[in-house]
């Protein structure tokens, strides 16, 4: 069984690239070139040096024995949370913007629907220089505010998507129609594991940092270079994506994934794609997705924004077939539960989308001697708000 992408775009069943015609000389121009432009040593060494000296990377790899004496297990915690933004979404945007400069684009665009990849993205136009247009919904211009106020503190402009729902569909549909309007000058940076192939591998080759990562710092610590365990959250699954890669062909490491079940998976609330989701295309690939029995998107729900998406990327449809990944999903109220236990426990507050992976352990149990490494995406900050009003605080 294989867990790469195949010359074709494909993950057994799921990935491809389904997009209209005009936009295929775009998607063609980076497919062409993206693994030689990874490749050559000279993107290598800026790539690096920019995940260490702006990024701060290696994010550390941390024990954190009061957690790991709660659940009677040995739980180590990958912090993406402390990267520059607060999450593991830079990891990406710096690897796409060397990307774009090497293809000769002065302009790039993406969409957002939380914000926090129109953020990410913002903040490296910001340290190369280059226009930013970022496409976001107009309900989600409202309800995001701090995020819009940062992207146009970086000198990103924001442009609202007033069609449809007015949410990340609709600036998806934008952005498109933006790239196909400016193929030449312009690149269009994805913020997940999802899109036309060859966005998927792109996206998670740059976020497989985390688990290269991983590997000689479990190997430092337990002697060992593979866990037992690698647990991630997944929205479009570019964190999970990075977490799991190097671990992918080793059948010693469980590969667990942890889904939104917003208010329950059959509540009609919910974002567990994998229980609920049937083969679909969206965002230009084939992949598992939340729709009605006439094949239209369905409305995804969580209380993490970050993980309110309708589809997974190919790789984790593939992953949940084929039964390598063990898929879970998660309440709001467990994920808000287990964001408020790491908080006391080990003074941490997390993202609310990394909370959902640390509610891991109400569904699964672990051996005490497993060890068990959970990707911490991002750092809570941007979710007090909604931690104040969850727990009245
Ligand atoms: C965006 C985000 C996610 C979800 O995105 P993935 O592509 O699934 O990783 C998870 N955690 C945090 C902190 C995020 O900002």
């Amino acid at each position: 069984m294989s867990y790469q992408v195949n010359e074709k775009g494909y993950y057994g069943d799921f990935g491809g690239a389904y997009i209209p015609e005009m936009l295929y000389p775009n998607v063609e121009e980076l497919r062409t070139q993206y693994l030689d432009i990874m490749n050559d040593p000279s993107f290598k060494e800026e790539f690096d040096q920019l995940l260490k000296d702006y990024v701060g990377r290696p994010s550390p790899l941390y024990f954190a024995k009061r957690l790991s004496e709660k659940h009677n297990t040995k739980v180590y915690l990958k912090r993406e949370d402390l990267n520059h933004t607060g999450a593991h979404k830079v990891n990406n945007t710096i690897g796409q913007i060397l990307v774009a400069k090497k293809l000769g684009k002065n302009r790039i665009i993406a969409e957002t629907g939380a914000g926090q990849h129109g953020v990410a993205t913002a903040t490296v136009c910001a340290l190369m220089g280059i226009q930013c247009v970022v496409y976001m919904g107009e309900i989600d211009i409202k309800r995001q505010a701090p995020n819009v106020a940062r992207m146009k503190m970086l000198g990103a402009e924001v442009r609202p998507a007033k069609s449809g729902s007015k949410t990340l569909k609709d600036a998806t549909n934008e952005a498109i129609r933006d790239w196909i309007n400016n193929p030449v000058d312009t690149h269009y940076i994805i913020g997940s594991a999802i899109g036309p192939h060859p966005y998927p591998d792109m996206v998670t080759r740059f976020q497989s940092v985390i688990s290269e990562e991983i590997k000689w710092q479990l190997k430092e610590k337990e002697g060992r270079e593979n866990p037992d365990y690698v647990v991630a959250c997944i929205g479009g699954g570019s964190n999970a994506a990075g977490t799991y890669y190097h671990f992918l062909d080793e059948p010693s490491v469980g590969i667990i994934a942890v889904e939104a079940a917003g208010k329950g998976v059959d509540s009609g609330e919910s974002a567990a794609t994998s229980q609920l989701g049937k083969e679909g295309i969206i965002h230009g690939c084939k992949t598992l997705l939340m729709q009605t029995a006439d094949g239209q998107i369905t409305e995804p729900y969580s209380i993490s924004a970050g993980l309110d998406y309708p589809g997974v990327g190919p790789l984790h449809s593939h992953l949940y077939r084929t039964g390598r990944g063990e898929f879970y999903s998660v309440t709001d109220d467990d994920a808000m539960a287990a964001g408020l236990e790491l908080s006391q426990l080990e003074g941490i507050i997390p993202a609310i989308e990394t909370s959902h992976a640390l509610a891991i352990f109400n569904d699964k149990k672990f051996k005490p001697e497993d060890v068990v490494v959970i990707s911490l995406s991002g750092r809570g900050d941007k979710d007090l708000n909604t931690y104040i009003d969850y727990f009245r605080l």
